[in-house]
């Protein structure tokens, strides 16, 4: 076995909707089997670790919490490394901020708190006006950091898409021109954590995705290895046309199987020269 770590993206590279890609079931059972580890890392902040494990058996997919590496865990981890005692205004949902007090932040929603050090963003299910007006407060009359969970503008539910953590943070930068530090794709912190959390080296690791600005760029970021499938959103031709540019492009997680599992048969095509040879894994 060439990787041992493989860290996915879940819409568009394992899941199309409500349905598993073809070949991604077999794909993640051969990576058990070959005493690999696979971990989803996902921006996706509708949807907690427990939704996601409840999820992945309706489709036959028997996974626990460390096979799940979200935006969230990351922001909680690292406010806890930087911000442990000190106060944090939180605009989220109900759950998010529970789970935040649950790992000992000290979150506040009081926007008159004197305390207050760091603005904490998140999506929103209940969103509405005074929490918007609260945080352009916070940001134009005081010097405060500004953290927030994920740069997407749109997430996935089943009639399209709705406006995601990105977007509201591009609401308010309109408004304060502030720009919040996000911990999700394609910042490196999450693959770092999965790292730390795994005992993996970058080079035993494979980021697995089908958006070039985040899955692609995250991996880029992290020093690890990338793969893109062209089972979502990005095209061949957007990939040549990209920055971001992966280490190999696959049609789906299908081919991944026989590339980087035993007994390979099937060759990405390798579209970085910028990786040494020494490190390639087909
Ligand atoms: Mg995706």
């Amino acid at each position: 076995m060439k990787k041992r770590l493989f860290l996915l993206d879940i819409d568009g590279t394992i899941c199309r909707g409500n349905a598993l890609i073809p070949g991604a079931g077999a794909f993640l059972q051969a990576v058990r089997r070959s005493g690999g580890k696979f971990v989803f890392i996902t921006n996706n902040a509708t949807r907690g670790t427990a939704d996601y494990i409840r999820f992945f058996r309706t489709l036959g997919v028997e996974t626990t919490p460390d096979n799940y590496l979200t935006a969230a865990y990351a922001t909680i981890r690292y406010l806890k490394e930087h911000y442990a005692g000190q106060h944090i205004y939180a605009l989220a949902t109900d759950s998010f901020i529970r789970e935040c007090r649950q790992n000992g932040l000290n979150i506040t929603t009081d926007a008159s708190d004197k305390a207050i050090t760091c603005v904490l963003v998140s999506y929103d299910n209940a969103l509405n006006y005074e929490k918007i007006k609260d945080v352009c407060l916070l940001l134009t009359t005081r010097q405060l950091d500004y953290i927030a969970t994920n740069p997407d503008l749109v997430c996935p539910v089943d009639f399209g898409y709705l406006p995601d953590c990105g977007a509201i943070c591009n609401m308010i930068e309109t408004a304060t021109h502030r720009k919040p530090k996000f911990l999700g794709k394609p910042e490196p912190a999450m693959v770092q954590y999965a790292l730390q959390n795994t005992g993996c080296t970058p080079a035993e690791a494979l980021v697995v995705g089908d958006r070039l600005y985040t899955d692609i760029a995250c991996g880029l970021r992290a020093g690890v290895d990338t793969a893109l499938v062209l089972s979502g959103e990005a095209t061949e031709a957007d990939a040549a046309a990209s920055a971001d540019k992966p280490t190999w492009i696959f049609p789906s997680v299908a081919e991944l199987r026989q590339a980087f599992l035993p007994d390979p048969t099937v060759h990405g095509a390798r579209v970085s020269a910028a990786v040494p040879a020494a490190r390639a894994c087909v």
